[in-house]
């Protein structure tokens, strides 16, 4: 497969067309940003660990009846994926309060969320993607009613099967963030899913590792996307 184009180029993916009809490379780059661009750099790296990490997690969701947009890797840094237009929605699942739950409301960081939170968000920055309700996310026509009941519906399930593989690996999954495309009338789940769009704990030391080190300058971000690249993708052992 040869790469053609650049389609687009995100904040820290780009992604191009190809010579297969219906594929598309996705690039993950060794940039990071936070606080919607605001804070950026290039972290010598950082693509392959994340690609790495989403194509472990892309194939372990797929084994387990979640759709995704995943085929196959060319390389570290490159992914080939389905072709999907991309729904403009940030569906977040919150298993604790962190983040911006406990900036924009009176949780106390770290208060378990049993059931788990759904929060969807319009994914733009100009906008610094403002929260939406349902209402709002059908009037936009962003999803029908049925697509919506779906779309939570399969998140919950992703939520269970990460939080599971993750806790095998004495990892807490705070929260993490996912996002969906559509093929015809199927929906896929498409971006990536890596420490850059998810809060981990560690369960011991609560120590972060994930991209709250990188925003909030808590340690060496490299060493820690490596080590817990390699943690997640090793099969697990008692701890
Ligand atoms: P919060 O709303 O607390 O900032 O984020 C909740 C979760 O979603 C975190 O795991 C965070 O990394 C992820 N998340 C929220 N917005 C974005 C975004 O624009 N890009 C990425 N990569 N992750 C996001």
């Amino acid at each position: 497969m040869k790469s053609k184009g650049l389609l687009y180029k995100g904040k820290a993916k780009s992604v191009y067309t190809t010579d297969v009809k219906g594929k598309l490379i996705v690039e993950f780059r060794d940039d990071i940003t936070a606080f919607d661009g605001g804070k950026k750099d290039v972290l010598e790296n950082k693509g392959n660990y994340n690609a790495g990490v989403s194509a472990f997690f892309f194939k372990f969701l797929e084994k387990n009846g979640i759709k995704t947009h995943f085929f196959s890797m060319l390389d570290p840094q490159h992914m080939v994926v389905r072709e999907l237009e991309m729904i403009p929605l940030e569906v977040i699942v919150r298993n604790v309060a962190a983040g911006s739950l406990v900036r924009n409301y009176p949780f106390s960081e770290g208060t378990p969320l049993d059931p788990p939170l759904i929060v969807i968000d319009y994914k733009d920055d100009s906008r610094h993607d403002p929260m939406l309700n349902d209402d709002i996310i059908v009037a936009l026509k962003l999803l029908n009613p049925t697509e919506l009941k779906k779309v939570k519906k399969v998140a919950l399930e992703i939520n269970r099967l990460l939080s599971g593989l993750l806790a095998a690996q004495g990892i807490t999954l705070v929260d993490f963030k996912i996002e969906f495309g559509r093929q015809g009338k199927k929906i896929y789940l498409g971006d990536e899913i890596s420490m850059d769009s998810m809060r981990l704990w560690d369960k011991k030391t609560g120590e972060s590792l994930d991209k709250d080190v990188y925003r909030f300058e808590k340690g060496d971000v490299m060493a820690i996307y490596n080590k817990v690249a390699q943690r997640i993708t090793t099969p697990a052992k008692k701890r």
